[in-house]
């Protein structure tokens, strides 16, 4: 729609269409409420290890505040590339091969931006998160989700992904260990996914994030697999297994030529991510596998007993192969995943996350967070189990 002669309509339309985010609609109801116990948050509620938050201020002490290379310190992406290669990736070239970024977010971002034309389709699963359809929009292209089902607990089958090919298709966008389901990717699921990319000339963004908090027995990167280096692009970053979200630090690891696009968007519009913040990555590369598997280790009891909890009262539980996120079934309620959150909000002062938040397909169930501490992990469960026992 045109705006008026006094107002006219500056907003793009592919922009004034984005959906608000249903998590943001949610927590808006939360705000001004007391007492409310918190699953909602998609983030470690530990504090950043002190050797990195340390590691940062260092780094200011010594002024060390100025531009960065566009593509990062070189000495982190070293770093980064042993870390990729040890855990289950390919070998990378720090120099050509691997970017820093703010946040896999803009990782994301670079990559759809560096290789979509308008009107090219990227086929992606859902319940995903949030983000995944509307940056695909910003980049002028097509989304085209694919349903993934518990009874399937929730992974990615290659023929639904075959079906939703169209001649359009440049694109196959993954997420696993998977937020919000928690699902993983067996070896011979990414087999069989690696062969579908290949067989119709995918490009595959493969985003990690949540590789390191994975429950389950790992198996090497899709990017690993034969034929796939060349046609993917593996993002991870500090945000979830460091606990660095507000750092705002992640990278992508790929092909030269697509790690060149890439930088070539990321030097106009970013130009190079927080010297500082960078500083602090370093420092977590080099010395934060401890904290890690020690942070690993507490969501891993977490998990264990939110889902024994969960289905324990009821609500079907899939459990989590990865993450920090449990996507129990509440149909057996007979409420929808709104007016499920909304009235134990109300009356018990828990909040969760609609499942609808992550697509179409979550109605029916919610995303609780167990990146919370256990004794509220424990009464956020009795509470919910007094409204269940209230309806
Ligand atoms: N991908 C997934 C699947 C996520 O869950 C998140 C954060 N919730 C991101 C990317 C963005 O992370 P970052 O903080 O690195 O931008």
């Amino acid at each position: 729609m045109s705006g008026s002669k006094s107002s006219p309509d500056w907003v793009a339309r592919h922009i004034a269409g984005l959906p608000r985010s249903g998590i943001r609609d949610f927590f808006d109801l939360v705000e001004g409420m007391d007492d409310v116990i918190s699953l909602g948050i998609g983030e470690p509620d530990f504090v950043t290890p002190w050797n990195v938050r340390e590691a940062a201020i260092y780094a200011i002490k010594r002024g060390q505040t100025s531009y960065t290379s566009n593509l990062g310190y070189i000495g982190l992406r070293r770093e980064i590339c042993r870390y990729v290669e040890e855990h289950f990736g390919p070998a990378y070239a720090p120099e050509r091969e691997c970017i820093v970024t703010v946040g896999v977010s803009e990782a994301l971002d670079l990559i759809l931006r560096a290789v979509l034309n308008p009107g090219d389709e990227v086929i992606y699963h859902e319940p995903c998160y949030v983000s995944y359809a509307p940056s695909i929009t910003m980049a002028h292209a097509v989304p085209r989700p694919v349903v993934t089902h518990l009874e399937d607990d929730f992974t990615l089958r290659p023929e639904a992904v075959e079906a939703a090919i169209t001649p359009r298709t440049r694109v196959l966008l993954l997420n696993f260990p998977n937020n919000p389901t928690g699902a993983g990717l067996t070896a011979e699921a990414k087999e069989q996914l690696a062969e579908v990319a290949r067989r119709h000339n995918l490009l595959v963004i493969s985003d990690e994030i949540y590789e390191e908090l994975s429950y389950e027995a790992r198996s090497p990167s899709l990017a690993a697999l034969p034929g796939m280096r060349e046609r993917t692009v593996l993002l991870n970053g500090f945000s979830k297994a460091d606990a660095m979200t507000g750092f705002r630090i992640g990278y992508a690891c790929g092909p030269q030529t697509l790690i060149e696009a890439m930088m070539r968007v990321h030097q106009y519009s970013m130009l190079c991510a927080s010297s500082i913040a960078q500083a602090a990555a370093l420092e977590a590369m080099r010395h934060g596998q401890r904290a890690r598997d020690e942070m690993r280790l507490e969501y891993e009891q977490r998990r264990n007993v939110i889902v024994r909890r969960l289905n324990d009262m009821g609500l079907t539980c899939f459990k989590p192969r990865g993450a920090f996120y449990a996507f129990p079934c509440i149909r057996s309620t007979g409420l929808n995943s709104r007016d499920f959150a909304q009235r134990l909000l109300q009356q018990q002062k828990v909040a969760l996350v609609p499942g609808t938040a992550f697509g179409a397909c979550g109605e029916g169930f919610v995303r609780c967070s167990y990146a919370t501490a256990m004794d509220d992990i424990e009464e956020a469960m009795v509470r919910t189990k007094a409204f269940l026992e209230s309806l």
